[in-house]
């Protein structure tokens, strides 16, 4: 085979190594990313039950300060009653303690309602603060192995590169322009094998003529139809990769 044509292969596969490890970064970091996209939700539950509870403090505060004027109100009803005069005075006087007394219930109500509300809120915190640790212990952990897939990833990936440039290397300078032309839109399928007379780039049947060349190996043969750099792979790795 064409020594050009060897190098072509070799630097195509190689290529192909070196950007197969894009997507296993990618899904190893999106691993970590949605971990803490959990930890982040559940800190901000949180945060909002803390804040019902601080509403639900000042709520009650203002309904402890009516209950005290209230309680006021009442204690000057009483006075009042004992210098009533007239039975319309009396009446009038009754009325208003009525309404304070009705008043001063369901103040206490809400201050009951507001207590029971706190603590289920509190009970909620417990139970996402329990959760939020574990995630973050969860997260510690991932971090630590997805930190060690990536210097692993790195090391075979710079490993790769060495090997890319020794080829390059000795590679001649015109091919490696050819081949980094059809690349910049072919990507990873620069250079390609014919399987059944077919280009296994754009897939389409190639002419006997070419199918010829690719066969003899002797010359860089292209595809008529889309231009990629084409070559016959021996017949145990075309086994090993169908
Ligand atoms: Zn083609």
């Amino acid at each position: 085979m064409n020594k050009h044509l060897e190098e072509l292969i070799e630097l195509s596969k190689i290529d192909r190594a070196i950007d197969a490890f894009e997507p296993k970064i990618e899904a190893a970091r999106a691993k970590l990313s949605a971990l803490e996209a959990k930890e982040t939700a559940v800190a901000e539950e949180i945060e909002n039950l803390k804040e019902e509870i601080k509403e639900a403090e000042l709520k009650k505060a203002k309904n402890d300060l009516h209950i005290q004027e209230l309680t006021e109100k009442l204690e000057a009803n009483k006075k009042k009653m004992a210098d009533a005069k007239t039975e319309k005075e009396i009446k009038a006087l009754q009325l208003e303690e009525d309404i304070a007394k009705e008043q001063l219930d369901f103040a206490n109500e809400e201050i009951a309602r507001l207590d029971n509300l706190i603590e289920t809120r509190k009970g909620e915190i417990e139970a996402k603060e329990a959760e939020l640790a574990e995630l973050k212990e969860q997260s510690e952990a991932l971090k630590a192995e997805v930190e060690a897939e990536l210097a692993e990833i790195e090391k075979e990936k710079q490993a790769l590169f060495e090997k890319k440039q020794a080829l390059v290397s000795k590679m001649s300078q015109k091919i490696l322009a050819f081949y980094d032309k059809i690349r910049r839109w072919a990507r990873n399928t620069a250079v390609v094998p014919v399987r059944k007379q077919a280009c296994m780039g754009c897939f389409m049947k190639i002419n006997d003529k070419t199918y010829a060349e690719v066969i003899k190996g002797e010359e860089i043969t292209t595809c008529p139809h889309c231009g990629r750099i084409l070559y016959m792979e021996p017949q145990s790795e075309e086994a090993a990769t169908e």
